[in-house]
């Protein structure tokens, strides 16, 4: 298989295991206001920016009778749980080699997160690896105009790198990061999460052919 000209990585849920913590802090600011989330909005909040994550869940507290809130209200309970579980999240399987190997072989790299810096600086640093990925377009990047599902955070990050998106592969684990991924023209491949079956996959993720089972299977296939 030919090398990509350049890899354009996704963070949450793709390079580190911190979607279980984002669902859960969002499931305990929704809980406080009386309206529990369920599983489908919770993977519909994935890879999303969090101000976009926020109106979504104010909308379902609202149109469920509860209080109506403001962002401001809604994230100042979410955002102290949200940091005291994110500090700890641990690197998906697989991904600092993957990281190791594109950086051995010089395969340029960036860093495509609806995260934002604040928030990636928090979670990165534990994890001294991620300094390997120094190009980076975060969730509040000046230059970004729109975030997941629009294919803007990929165009950003290529362009960055002076790669064609269609000449590089991007690594996704959440429906709307696949679709924005899908939309900027890279070949896309997707680290669903392990729950999902085969039915799921083809509704949550339309469009995509390459489902990963762990970051370990593209390391072999950079050679
Ligand atoms: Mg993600």
């Amino acid at each position: 298989m030919a090398r990509p000209a350049a890899c354009l990585f996704d963070l949450d849920g793709l390079l580190l295991d911190t979607e279980p913590l984002h669902a859960e802090a969002w499931q305990r600011a929704a809980s406080r206001f009386g309206r529990p989330l369920t599983p489908t909005e919770l993977m519909a909040l994935r890879g999303r920016r969090r101000l976009d994550c926020a109106d979504a869940v104010l909308g379902w507290i609202s149109g469920s009778g509860g209080p109506e809130l403001s962002r401001e209200e809604l994230l100042a309970v979410r955002q102290p749980i949200a940091e005291a579980l994110l500090v700890h999240a641990p690197p998906m399987p697989g991904a600092q080699a993957l990281v190791e190997r594109c950086r051995s072989l010089a395969v340029p790299m960036a860093l495509a997160t609806s995260s934002s810096r604040s928030a990636v600086d928090l979670k990165a640093g534990p994890h001294p690896w991620l300094g390997g990925i120094a190009v980076r377009v975060h969730g509040d990047d000046p230059e970004l105009q729109r975030g997941k599902p629009a294919p803007d955070v990929f165009l950003l990050a290529a362009a960055r790198l002076g790669v064609k998106p269609s000449h590089s592969w991007a690594f996704e684990d959440s429906p709307a990061g696949a679709a924005a991924a899908l939309a900027a023209g890279c070949r896309v491949h997707v680290l669903p999460p392990a729950h999902l079956d085969r039915e799921a996959l083809e509704r949550d993720y339309p469009g995509i052919q390459t489902f990963l089972s762990d970051l370990h299977q593209v390391v072999a296939l950079l050679n």
